[in-house]
């Protein structure tokens, strides 16, 4: 036996089956018989009270089977369970067609904590616009309340997917679910398409093998109904206790074998969603870790396999820079970086650390780690092409050699590999600097010289390369294209123009 005391957060699932809006694919549109509602108001009422006398922290997730928000004792009991201390958010899954000002008009009235109140916005292509949607949708958000917003991935949408997300504030989460009734799997270009619009959507196109094991539910997580029954998760058939019966719950495992939507695998404690939405991952509104600089690699980060920069990257970019400062960490030269962004997007940066760290840039100061004059012997220095990359006061920080053909390289490599540099190949073009710099170690220099602490910096690679220097933040960051290796060892995987969504940037 459990004690129910222990749970810290509840799915609650009332009696309502019915909805304003109907949608041809859903059971519980107005063509269903809707029924009366007042069984499920004395249900959401009793469970109301219940949570008014819970004792511990609790957090709470309406995922009704209809729209719950068109009633008014939903609305009445959500003002009324933002207002307890002891109740640390509440959410619900809405189709968002209640108006927002109304709505917010109650709220203020009630006296309602709306920055506890969190929103799962369901975008129904069928039963309203996206002018519509984002119109209640940033209302709401922009009032304090917790938003997210989602749609099923039709391929047939997608445009109109592209669509939302542009027109949504780039703050807000987006979120993409696996379509259900797709008699095929995704196609590649289907999964990168729905994945640019939301990052995270491989994860709900795997869904997760149930892990009883590792499982929150019936320790610190459960779902209630509206006769008080009590399951593990909301996916879970098998009944453990009653809410109104006594404080005890059974010990019977879970039988499913998949956790086969978000709302199960987000119970799973090793899940690494959970790194990503932190105390979010209830209500799916990622929790926003406050970051106050922003580093980005270059080539493959910031570029694409062309060499170019997404518009949609360049947006984000100038998004952030109005909000945070932006420095880059490349191996680039800082001329070189700037050629590759362009100067109007070189300009939203501050600086930051070049050549691998051999030179750092900020505003109004440089520095760099000098090399030793290079002296190639014969007869490699009649073969090789030499440009020496240097600071503003003429030192040279980075040489790049150029032999005329492969031949050279066997030997060039033998000899430098007892000179006092650090050498890297890519392909012919072998690059040296000193032998004391490097990415991360350059990383840490120029956050010291800005008194940047490291805690709240986010970092954005694309190869194992910057791992090291990642792994100098909490924030540590790889693009979606970026090498599986260091998609494993990075907390985010996230592109550039998602960003927004899951952090507080201030300066
Ligand atoms: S809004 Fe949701 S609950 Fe309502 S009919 Fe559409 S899918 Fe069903
Ligand atoms: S289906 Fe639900 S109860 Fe079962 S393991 Fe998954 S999350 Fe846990």
């Amino acid at each position: 036996m459990r004690r129910l005391d222990s749970i810290r957060q509840i799915y609650y699932r009332g009696l309502l089956r019915s909805c304003n809006y109907t949608c041809s694919y859903c059971p519980f549109g107005r063509k269903s018989p809707s029924g009366p509602t007042s069984r499920d108001e004395q249900a959401w009422r009793r469970f109301v009270a219940a949570m008014a006398a819970w004792r511990s922290p609790v957090r709470l997730f309406l995922i009704p089977y209809g729209e719950a928000l068109v009633h008014a004792y939903y609305r009445e009991g959500i003002a009324q369970l933002s207002t307890l201390p002891h109740v640390r958010g509440v959410g619900c899954q809405t189709n968002l067609s209640y108006p927002a000002q109304a709505w917010l008009e109650e709220l203020r009235q009630s006296g309602a904590e709306v920055g506890k109140i969190h929103l799962w916005a369901s975008f129904h292509p069928e039963m309203t616009s996206v002018r519509r949607f984002v119109d209640q949708l940033h209302r709401l958000h922009e009032a304090g309340l917790q938003v997210c917003a989602g749609a099923v991935g039709k391929p047939d949408h997608l445009a109109l997917l592209q669509e939302l997300r542009d027109s949504l504030s780039p703050d807000i989460y987006l979120f993409v679910n696996a379509m259900q009734g797709l008699k095929r799997g995704y196609t590649a270009e289907e999964t990168l398409a729905f994945s640019s619009i939301d990052n995270l959507f491989a994860y709900d196109v795997q869904n997760a093998a149930a892990d009883w094991e590792h499982c929150m539910g019936r320790s610190e997580s459960c779902f209630v109904d509206g006769w008080g029954n009590v399951r593990a998760c909301p996916r879970s058939r098998t009944v453990l206790g009653n809410l109104y019966g006594g404080l005890s719950l059974e010990e019977v495992p879970c039988t499913n074998r998949r956790c086969d939507c978000y709302i199960a695998f987000s119970n799973l404690i090793r899940h690494p969603l959970r790194q990503v939405m932190g105390g979010g991952m209830l209500w799916r509104t990622p929790e926003k870790m406050p970051v106050s600089a922003v580093f980005f690699d270059v080539d493959g980060t910031l570029t694409g396999a062309d060499g170019r920069v997404l518009d949609s990257y360049a947006e984000a970019l100038r998004w952030l820079s109005r909000r945070v400062p932006l420095y880059l960490a490349t191996s680039l030269t800082e001329d070189l970086a700037r050629r590759r962004l362009g100067h109007s997007l070189f300009v939203l940066f501050r600086g930051g650390i070049f050549a691998d760290g051999a030179s750092l840039r900020g505003e109004g100061w440089s520095e760099c780690l000098p090399l030793l004059p290079l002296s190639l012997p014969q007869p490699l220095d009649r073969m090789v092409k030499v440009t020496a990359h240097q600071d503003a006061l003429g030192h040279p920080y980075k040489y790049s050699l150029l032999p005329d053909s492969r031949e050279e390289i066997a030997p060039l490599l033998e000899w430098l590999g007892t000179q006092p540099y650090r050498v890297s190949r890519n392909r012919r073009l072998i690059t040296l600097i000193h032998p004391q710099a490097g990415k991360k170690e350059g990383f840490l220099r120029f956050c010291a010289r800005l008194g940047l602490p490291t805690g709240r910096v986010l970092a954005v690679g694309n190869e194992i390369s910057d791992a090291d220097m990642l792994a100098c933040t909490p924030f540590s960051c790889a693009v979606l294209t970026a090498d599986e290796a260091l998609k494993q060892r990075v907390r985010y995987v996230l592109n550039p123009d998602r960003l927004a969504a899951f952090f507080h940037f201030s300066k």
